[in-house]
């Protein structure tokens, strides 16, 4: 097979914020010769595809965004506190223009298979477009939550009406006036498209199989001095945000909850709440720690569903009791409780009655037929494994990335794979990730690699890869750090539950940003401790 053109240095998997930023500085401070591959149309990734009414970030816009650059700080302006999915599409799109990033990115293409040459030391990588690229490096930028998860429903082939998931959102418009609507799903997406379903939707059957924790974001549109203001305090924002574990800065919690009199809980609570946003597990220092600290932030939250929620059997039904608060993604929201008031909006408990199939005209919940003119899936994603996974990766001997994972991933320090040369896996399995603010965690894993590429292009060393040992210890050590909390408890996607069949494993690295940086730079000052490095020949 021939490949086109000579080897480049490096192919990089998707144009999202991590393959954005992945291209500028592997292309612009490295000078490698690197293109991007990309599914979308344009860039912006998970802002590319999920457009679905509502949709807008849960960590606040001065936050979530790149920190590289200060022009770039000054120059864009962020119109709301959450901006919403529009706004940051346009973000990564100016990214792309002011840096020049389009000319080295292939839209509308994905990689299908990539293969391992230890002759060349190179990767052989095939696109949907039947092109194939030669590349000393891979790089994948596939995201963490880019691969959909639509659950196999009986029937759903023989529905009559629209079939829409939350994350492959039509670029044209979706006509919801005043038709028959249900949504399956109620984590982040469906919290926030399901309000908004509801204001144009004749009726809306919201079919819930775990509830969620949800706070309000209280978000808010920018007043000019707001806008002034945080651009003239950029510089601290930045320094006390990467000084945080969740790469957002953070008031610092009271206190240990019983360490707190009830009185001082129920402020740090109230205080939280009023303010917004998921800075809510925050209350106490131990909420994600301590199962009883927990159970009183769980406890407030479904004292506000029930304050909230006129009908109590619905109240009932909307309150999570199968989970600490924050073992699954705390969601944050727009009048989501509020929205179960409305004479429109019917709450279906598909946990003690599943759906049974799809309809030609709606869903089968028990013996009882949802009529549906339209079923969102907002049911979310194969996570962190699953973009990668669904390419036929081969590294050494031919073995399968899928294969390997399929029993665990494994990824040392979230970025390099044992039996996988010279394949970087950014916010891959391992990595602080989805646990963190995504652009900051991003910017750690790209700015570490570009450190490591240089070391290896000044030593002559051909091909690096994880340390089978190396890579076993990280991950009893995440799964480790995983225990110390919380979030083992609940069956989230983080944990793969979501996806029959995927092992059960803490994917995420726990224990924030900072501490995942220093012990990156760490292995980076011992000389990359459990990398195996193969010379040039
Ligand atoms: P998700 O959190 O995995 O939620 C999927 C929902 O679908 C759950 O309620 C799940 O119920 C339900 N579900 C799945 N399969 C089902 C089936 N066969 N029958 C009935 N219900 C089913 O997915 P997501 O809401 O798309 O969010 C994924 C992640 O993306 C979030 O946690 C967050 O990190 C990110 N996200 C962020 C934002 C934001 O920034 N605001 C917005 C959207 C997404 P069970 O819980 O019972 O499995």
């Amino acid at each position: 097979m021939s490949t086109s053109g000579t080897a480049r240095d490096a192919v990089v998997i998707g144009a999202g914020f991590a393959g954005m930023y992945a291209l500028k500085r592997l292309r612009d401070d490295l000078a490698l010769d690197v293109v991007v591959v990309e599914a979308g149309d344009d860039v912006g990734g998970t802002w590319y595809w999920n457009r679905y009414p509502g949709a807008r970030c849960d960590a606040e816009s001065i936050y979530y965004s790149y920190t590289f650059d200060p022009e770039l700080d000054q120059e864009w302006t962020w119109s709301e506190r959450y901006s919403a999915q529009p706004e940051i599409l346009a973000y990564a799109q100016h990214v792309a223009a002011r840096y020049d990033l389009r000319k080295d990115i292939r839209f509308g293409t994905t990689v299908t298979a990539a293969t391992w040459d230890p002759a060349s030391t190179t990767w052989t990588v095939h696109t949907s477009d039947g092109d194939v690229l030669a590349c000393r490096y891979l790089v994948s930028a596939a995201g963490c939550l880019s691969a959909a998860n639509l659950p196999d429903i009986a029937g759903l082939a023989d529905f009559r009406g629209d079939v829409l998931h939350t994350g492959q959102w039509p670029h044209e418009p979706v006509d919801l006036i005043g038709r028959r609507v249900a949504v399956i799903g109620t984590g982040s997406s469906g919290i926030q498209v399901i309000p908004e379903i509801a204001k144009v939707a004749a009726h809306l059957t919201v079919l819930q199989r775990t509830p969620n924790f949800t706070v309000p974001a209280r978000n808010r549109l920018h007043e000019p001095s707001d806008v002034a203001d945080y651009k003239s305090r950029y510089p601290q924002i930045r320094s006390e945000s990467w000084a945080s574990p969740g790469g957002v800065a953070v008031a610092p919690p009271p206190g240990k909850a019983y360490d707190l009199t009830p009185e001082q809980r129920e402020e740090s609570m109230r205080e939280r709440w009023a303010a917004g946003g998921s800075n809510f597990m925050w209350v106490f220092e131990d909420t994600m720690t301590d199962l009883e600290a927990n159970a009183v932030a769980a406890e407030f939250v479904r004292d506000r569903i029930r304050e909230t929620v006129r009908d109590p059997e619905v109240a009932e039904r909307l309150c999570p009791t199968s989970h600490p608060i924050g073992s699954k993604r705390i969601c944050t929201d727009t009048d989501y409780y509020e929205t179960f008031n409305r004479e429109n909006v019917t709450l279906v408990d598909v946990r003690t009655t599943p759906i049974r199939r799809i309809t030609q005209d709606g869903v089968l919940v028990g013996d009882t037929e949802v009529p549906a003119d339209v079923i969102v899936f907002a049911t979310g994603y194969d996570a962190m494994t699953g973009p990668l996974s669904r390419i036929d990766v081969r590294g050494v001997d031919g073995l399968s990335l899928r294969d390997k994972w399929s029993s665990g991933a494994r990824a040392y320090l979230g970025i390099a794979v044992a039996g996988f040369p010279n394949l970087f896996t950014l916010t891959g399995p391992g990595s602080p990730s989805v646990l963190a603010n995504v652009i900051a965690s991003i910017e750690q894993h790209v700015d570490w690699l570009v450190d490591y590429l240089r070391t290896l292009d000044e030593g002559g060393i051909a091909a690096t890869e994880a340390d089978q040992a190396a890579e076993e210890e990280w991950a009893k050590r995440v799964d480790a750090l995983a225990h110390e909390t919380v979030y083992p408890q609940a069956d989230s996607w983080y944990l793969g539950a979501n996806i029959e069949g995927k092992p059960r494993q803490f994917l995420p690295y726990c224990a924030g940003i900072p501490s995942f940086r220093e012990i990156c730079d760490s292995v980076a000052a011992d000389g990359y401790r459990g990398f195996v490095h193969s010379p040039a020949r």
